[in-house]
């Protein structure tokens, strides 16, 4: 059966879609990349925002005019979404004819060979204690980052957050999977992998922890960066930024989940930590990692969110001063600690302003922060052509910033000197500077003491 799966939402469901395209491959599905053509259609679902869902039915409802005119034969909805509102999505039969969560996705092809065989409805909504996905190795798209899970599931229960009743409780992989899993990657030519879990710091397997991994995964020979995300602020261990500090590879770039900085609204989210806490965090990881460039995710409006609370939010971010920021509107999840005890209650139009007034601030200073690279030099990985210009390369520093510059010699992949000129918002523009190898040298790939 031709198969085309499109993807919503966050790095973990794009892991996710490797999974299920190497289930479905095994199993004697081909993968298209594009719908046209294809005879199943799968929309692997995010579940965060009212947005997200949104999106989803509206997609479903163009697939429905396809399944009529009998292109499209069957229609899954998988991921969280599938997982948080199996109900409604039943109601949408007969467009839906398998439903499957995130822990379900061994059992899609049954559940697709008997939708299309006998008609029959397929669902599977059980989370599993012990499911990681560890014996399947996906197979990706060609590029410089391969995405690697390292941990499935969260037990934080912020209050407004789905993930927990999505994705189940928190289970590591063993650091041997996920290290053979990196050597596989490197060998097939990526040169960078970023380990992903709902709460990174959460990692445990036997007695090894998160910096125990990110060690053996910086050792991997021939991989040249190791990212990840994300922690959670409150046990976010000393011993890896020294970790992050000492290694070559270990980019210095942390992306921290603030969410609120008001006490009381970091409390009502059972974020655990407070803004003091926080700010005692940053300091840690300054002192630690000059240099190091700090993103975060906000969001404004959540419930019982006064000015006050807001104004709290506000001075962390002209203190901490993020490189950059994801800022969003709360958005009332059903199922959630928040939905049945704390009532949605701040104003749409307050939302609106807050989201909007702190956009803008954050917009002014992840300008002066880049506005401060500027004479710098960084070793930049080149990954693709810059949209506005073909003619020249995006590529990322260490700090995860993107750089656009000249080298029509060099290609994807190859790590080169650019010293930064000018800076916008979200990008720097710069030359390259002398030190950079060879193209023949970036290109001998493996020998790391090319580059150390
Ligand atoms: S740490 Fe909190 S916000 Fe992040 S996935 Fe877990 S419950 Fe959700």
């Amino acid at each position: 059966m031709k198969t085309y799966i499109e993807t919503y939402g966050c790095q973990m469901n794009e892991y996710d879609s490797e999974i299920i395209r190497t289930v479905l491959r095994d199993n004697k599905y081909e993968i298209l990349d594009q719908i046209d053509g294809a005879e199943v259609v799968l929309l692997n679902t995010c579940a965060i925002r009212e947005n997200a869902h949104q999106k989803i039915f509206h997609r479903l409802n163009h697939l429905r005019a396809l399944k009529k005119k009998g292109s499209v034969k069957v229609i899954g909805v998988l991921g969280c979404m599938a997982q948080s509102l199996r109900k409604d999505l039943a109601e949408f039969s007969p467009v839906v004819d398998v439903v499957a969560g995130p822990d379900s996705y061994k059992r899609l092809p049954s559940l697709l060979n008997s939708a299309r065989e006998t008609g029959s409805k397929g669902f599977d909504f059980s989370l599993s204690e012990w499911e990681t996905y560890s014996d399947i190795s996906p197979k990706r798209e060609v590029g410089t980052n391969a995405w690697i899970a390292i941990m499935r599931g969260c037990d934080n229960f912020c209050t407004f957050c789905v993930v927990p009743y999505t994705r189940g409780r928190e289970r590591s992989r063993s650091p041997e999977s996920i290290v053979s899993e990196t050597e596989r990657v490197v060998s097939e030519g990526f040169r960078q992998v970023t380990l992903l879990g709902q709460n990174v710091n959460s990692y445990k397997y036997e007695d090894y922890d998160f910096a125990d991994l990110m060690k053996m995964v910086g050792d991997v020979p021939g991989l040249r960066r190791v990212r990840f995300t994300s922690p959670h602020p409150k046990d976010f261990p000393r011993k890896l930024l020294h970790l992050i500090a000492d290694h070559p590879k270990l980019c210095k770039q942390i992306h921290m989940p603030l969410q609120a900085g008001s006490d009381t609204v970091l409390e009502r989210m059972n974020r655990t930590y407070t803004k003091q806490e926080f700010y005692d965090l940053v300091d840690d990881i300054r002192d630690i990692l000059p240099g190091v460039s700090l993103t975060t995710d906000i969001i404004c409006g959540f419930s019982g969110e006064s000015d006050k609370d807001f104004e709290d939010t506000v001075e962390v971010v002209e203190r901490v001063r993020f490189d950059s920021a994801f800022i969003f509107k709360y958005s009332e999840r059903k199922n959630t600690i928040a939905s049945r005890k704390h009532p949605d209650d701040v104003p749409e139009e307050k939302k609106t302003e807050r989201t909007v007034r702190l956009n803008d601030i954050q917009r002014r200073i992840s300008l002066e922060r880049n506005e401060e690279e500027i004479g710098k030099t960084f070793e930049v990985m080149i990954e693709q052509p810059s949209k506005k210009n073909p003619d020249e390369w995006m590529g990322r520093n260490d700090q995860n910033k993107g750089v656009v510059f000249h080298a029509p010699q060099y290609k994807i992949g190859d790590i080169v000197r650019v010293k930064i000129t000018k800076a916008g918002t979200n990008t720097l523009i710069g030359d390259l500077a002398e030190g950079s190898a060879s193209p023949e040298l970036c290109r001998v790939s493996y020998n790391d003491q090319l580059f150390q």
